[in-house]
C-alpha cells in the first residue's frame, strides 16, 4: 500500500503536485489529521504519528493513475472529452449576477437556484481577497455565493496588489472538511478539472467528504497562471497596456484584457507559457471531463457561458435553473454556436492532453 510518503516522492518532488488539496481534505475530513496544507499551499505532514498509512491520500491524487479507469467507467466517460449529453449557451437572468461574474454568471445563478430550492446547503467555491488572489471558501448564503462570483480578475488599483502569491489557482478541496464542521450535508462543488477528479476518485471509494457533494460543476481550464509582479510587468509590455487601465481579465481562446474605454488587449495562450504554474503544465484535462456540468467562456459570445451537460444529475439541475434563474440563448442563434463551441473545446482539450502527456513523458525520462 502506497502512502503519503510515496506522494511526496512520486508527485511532490518531481513538481507534479497541483496543490488541489484533495489528499489533505480526505485526511482532515476522516479526522486522521495527519496532513495539512503548508504555507506555500503544499500538502505536508502535520503530525506523522497520526498517519495510519491507509493509503487513501495516495489514491485520490489526480496525478496518480490508480482509480482513474474505474472512475471514468462509473461516470460513463467517453473519448474525446468525456460524456456529453448537451451543449448550451446560457446566462443568469439577474443582471447583477451577470455584472459580478466572469462570463454569463451561469455558475453563480445555478448555485443560487440550488441553494434557494434547498437542494444544497452550501457550495465549495473560492473568494477573492485581492487581485489575482483567491481563497477556498464554503459559501452557505446567497451573499456568500454572490461574493465569490467571478473567476479571474476584476479591476483593482495597483496598490491593492498585496504581497503573497497572485495566482488564478486555488486549493478549493481544502475547504471540504468544513462541510461537516459547519453542518453542510449537501453541497455543490465548483472546481477546475484536477479538483473534480480528486473528488470523483473519493466518490469511487465511497470515502468522506465526497458523500456530501451532490453536484460537481467543472470549469474549463487552460491552466492556473501566476500573476506575480515580474510576470505582470512582462504581460504589460507584451500587450502594450498598463495595469491601471485594466478593468477585467478573462481566459477564453486567449487571455482577454479588457481596458477602460472599451479597448481590449489580447494575449495568445501560447505566449503565456512563462506564467503557467509549473504543475499545471502536466494537466491533461481541459473541460473538467468528470463533472456533472462543465462551464467556460470558450465558444460563447461575450457575456454568455458555454455549458456542457454530462449526465442526468447535471441535466436536472440545469433544466430546473433554466425555468427560474437562467436565460438560454435563442435556439436559432445557439445551434451554429454550439457546434463551433464543441469543436473548439475538443481542439483545446486535445492540445492540452497532448502537451501534458508529452511533458510528463519528458519528465519521467529525466527522472529515470
Ligand atoms: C484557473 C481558471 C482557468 C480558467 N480557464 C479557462 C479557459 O481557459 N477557457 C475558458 O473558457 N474558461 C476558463 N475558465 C472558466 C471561466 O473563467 C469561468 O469560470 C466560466 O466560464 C464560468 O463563468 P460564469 O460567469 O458562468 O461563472 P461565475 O458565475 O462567475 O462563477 C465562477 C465560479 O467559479 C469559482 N471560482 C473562481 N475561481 C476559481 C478557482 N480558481 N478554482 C475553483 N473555483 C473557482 C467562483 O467562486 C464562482 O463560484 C477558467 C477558470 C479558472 C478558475
Amino acid at each position: 500500500m502506497k502512502t503519503f510518503e510515496d506522494l511526496i516522492q512520486e508527485v511532490q518532488k518531481p513538481g507534479l503536485c497541483r496543490q488541489c488539496g484533495g489528499c489533505v481534505s480526505f485526511c482532515r475530513a476522516a479526522h486522521y489529521d495527519a496532513l495539512e496544507m503548508g504555507p506555500k499551499g503544499e500538502p505536508r505532514y502535520k503530525d506523522v504519528s497520526r498517519c495510519s498509512e491507509c493509503g487513501l491520500c495516495y489514491l485520490v491524487c489526480p496525478e496518480v493513475n490508480e482509480l482513474v479507469e474505474e472512475t471514468r467507467a462509473r461516470l460513463s466517460w467517453a473519448e474525446p472529452i468525456g460524456s456529453v449529453d448537451m451543449v448550451c449557451m446560457a446566462r443568469a437572468r439577474d443582471p447583477l449576477i451577470r455584472e459580478l461574474s466572469t462570463d454569463g454568471g451561469t455558475v453563480t445563478a445555478m448555485l443560487l437556484h440550488l441553494l434557494e430550492t434547498r437542494r444544497i446547503d452550501g457550495a465549495i467555491v473560492s473568494r477573492q481577497p485581492g487581485p489575482f488572489q483567491r481563497l477556498p471558501f464554503l459559501a452557505r448564503t446567497k451573499k456568500d455565493i454572490l461574493l465569490s462570483a467571478g473567476a479571474v480578475y476584476a479591476a483593482a488599483p495597483e496598490a491593492s496588489f498585496r504581497g503573497g502569491r497572485c495566482s488564478t489557482y486555488v486549493s478549493s478541496a481544502s475547504s471540504l472538511p468544513e462541510l461537516e464542521a459547519r453542518g453542510v450535508a449537501r453541497a455543490a462543488m465548483v472546481g477546475v478539472p484536477d479538483q473534480i477528479l480528486a473528488m470523483r476518485k473519493m466518490e469511487t471509494m465511497h470515502i468522506t467528504p465526497s458523500d456530501r457533494i451532490q453536484y460537481y460543476f467543472g470549469l474549463f481550464c487552460s491552466g492556473g497562471f501566476e500573476f506575480g509582479p515580474r510576470r505582470r510587468a512582462r504581460l504589460e509590455a507584451m500587450g502594450g497596456f498598463s495595469w491601471p487601465q485594466v478593468e477585467r481579465v478573462n481566459l477564453k481562446e486567449r487571455l482577454q484584457i479588457h481596458l477602460t474605454g472599451g479597448e481590449q488587449a489580447d494575449i495568445p495562450l501560447e505566449r503565456m507559457d512563462f506564467m503557467i504554474r509549473p504543475a499545471c503544465r502536466y494537466c491533461r484535462d481541459y473541460s473538467a471531463e468528470l463533472a456533472d456540468i462543465s462551464m467556460g467562456g470558450l465558444g460563447a459570445p461575450e457575456g454568455w457561458t458555454t455549458v456542457i451537460i454530462r449526465n442526468e444529475n447535471g441535466k436536472k439541475a440545469y433544466f430546473e435553473a433554466r425555468e427560474a434563474a437562467l436565460e438560454e440563448m435563442e435556439p436559432s442563434k445557439m445551434a451554429p454556436l454550439r457546434t463551433t463551441a464543441l469543436e473548439l473545446i475538443r481542439h483545446y482539450s486535445q492540445a492540452k492532453r497532448r502537451r501534458g502527456v508529452k511533458r510528463r513523458a519528458e519528465l519521467e525520462a529525466t527522472v529515470a
